[in-house]
């Protein structure tokens, strides 16, 4: 465990501090990875209840979606801009209450929405491998930050892919655990469903440790649970992998083929499997995520908190006046959506159809998993995309969602790794397994660590990292 952290325990001496808080402060202005940084404010948290705890002095960053007293909690939007958070998420207080300092917040793509973070409202974070790319999103600022050594570990949010795709453009690991395996209390909703709290971390022993820290279950969500055994999981012998014509660019199919046949290589069955509902994975998800997000967000209302115009005669006009201003395009998009989806006289047609659509999709895997153990495939069909032309446009980015959706729909537990660079760029790929099979995940990712180890970007490579 010690060997774990040993290098990053940097804040208990004032001279690792200084340069710590030195890189930090010349790496961010590059990358741009934070919107609030303050260790002195992290250290206070920790030093009420973390002395002697296995993470003491050890940095870590939080996506700014997830509360953390006394600092701000934007989620990227103009709405909640200067919100400051009266409290503190339940994965956060537990790795304080291991003695982690909790350093800043992490950029993202507004309320989460998104697969670049150039949603947010609030500045864009380049990715530290070519500061021209997005560092992927929705939590890419929490990805970033870990890929440049600016943390061992940051927590992000994962709806639809949002810690795994991140992860894999900037060339870490990414855990999105199973639904309801670490508590939601302290995450502003975006799809209620389909939403967990997950990590960005430096190595497979590294996400372990964190996920263990914040799984169980919490009275403060009743969504949350334990995972009802300790029974250690029996190894994974045979992988499902997807077969046909996947859409991927090349560098990422040559990482495919790469990745299974390292398996192969080490006494792994490969058995190619067939996922009968992959086409309905993005409009199922955009469905029920829009529908949901829709919901969530109408408590936005410019009265109790966050934004308010100027000027507004009523409170009717108060509202409006205050999501008009305070919510970008995209947010707005999908609140359009999942407005439209949920209509009296339509809910048939669109919402409901959809939750037919994903039960079957429930089905499908659960079928899978009798054929294999785990399941590897592409996290996204790119590598880190060039903003503007060269880039993918929000639609093509939907479109793309179409690996990650998978886990979510279905609540399973993946973890997506670096499994190769090629043309200077980290390709991801990632494994899911049954629910409540992550340490089944830790186990078979970390075998490809142990001979593939965490690339870092030429430019970021400080002494702890
Ligand atoms: N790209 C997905 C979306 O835009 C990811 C969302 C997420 O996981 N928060 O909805």
């Amino acid at each position: 465990m010690e060997s774990l952290f040993k290098r990053w325990v940097i804040l208990s001496d004032s001279t690792m501090r200084k340069k710590y808080e030195a890189y930090i402060k010349s790496t961010d202005a590059k990358i741009a990875a934070f919107l609030e940084f303050d260790v002195d404010r992290g250290l206070g948290l920790a030093a009420e209840v973390g002395k002697g705890g296995e993470l003491e002095g050890v940095p870590f960053a939080v996506k700014d979606i997830i509360a953390v007293r006394g600092f701000r909690l934007t989620c990227g939007s103009k709405i909640l801009e200067n919100f400051v958070s009266p409290y503190t998420a339940t994965a956060v207080e537990k790795l304080i209450a291991k003695g982690g300092v909790m350093v800043g917040k992490t950029n993202l793509d507004e309320f989460g929405m998104g697969s670049s973070t150039d949603n947010s409202a609030l500045g864009k974070t380049n990715n530290p491998w070519d500061t021209e790319r997005v560092c992927g999103g929705s939590s890419g600022g929490s990805a970033a930050a870990v890929a440049a050594g600016m943390v061992p570990f940051a927590l992000g949010s994962d709806t639809g892919g949002s810690v795994r795709q991140p992860a894999a453009f900037c060339g870490v690991y990414g855990l999105k655990p199973t639904y309801g395996a670490v508590s939601r209390y302290g995450l502003v909703a975006y799809a209620s469903s389909l939403e967990v709290i997950g990590v960005c971390a430096r190595s497979v022993g590294i996400a372990r440790t964190v996920f263990d820290i914040m799984k169980g279950q919490d009275e403060k969500d009743q969504s949350s649970l334990n995972s009802g055994t300790d029974a250690p999981e029996p190894e994974a012998g045979v992988i499902g992998v997807l077969g046909g014509n996947l859409g991927l660019d090349p560098a990422v199919d040559r990482a495919y083929r790469a990745t299974i046949d390292f398996y192969r290589s080490k006494g792994f069955e490969i058995r190619e499997i067939n996922l009968s509902m992959a086409d309905y994975y993005v409009p199922v998800y955009y469905t029920i995520a829009t529908a949901e997000a829709s919901a969530n967000l109408a408590r936005y209302t410019g009265i109790r908190y966050g934004y308010r115009p100027g000027y507004a005669e009523n409170p009717e006009e108060l509202t409006r006046k205050a999501r008009s201003e305070g919510f970008g395009n995209e947010v707005k998009l999908r609140i359009l959506l999942g407005t439209y989806v949920l209509r009296s006289g339509f809910q048939d047609q669109y919402y409901q159809r959809a939750q037919r659509l994903r039960q079957a999709i429930r089905a499908d895997f659960d079928r899978a998993f009798t054929r294999a153990d785990v399941i590897l495939m592409p996290v996204f069909p790119t590598q880190a995309f060039l903003r503007g032309q060269g880039g993918l446009d929000q639609f093509q980015q939907k479109l793309a969602d179409r690996f990650t959706t998978a886990a979510n729909l279905a609540g399973l537990p993946a973890l997506s790794f670096p499994a190769a660079v090629s043309d200077g760029l980290p390709a991801g790929m990632q494994f899911l397994a049954p629910a409540f099979g992550e340490a089944r995940l830790f186990d078979i990712v970390r075998l490809y660590e142990e001979h593939f180890p965490c690339p870092q970007p030429p430019s970021c490579k400080p002494e702890w990292s």
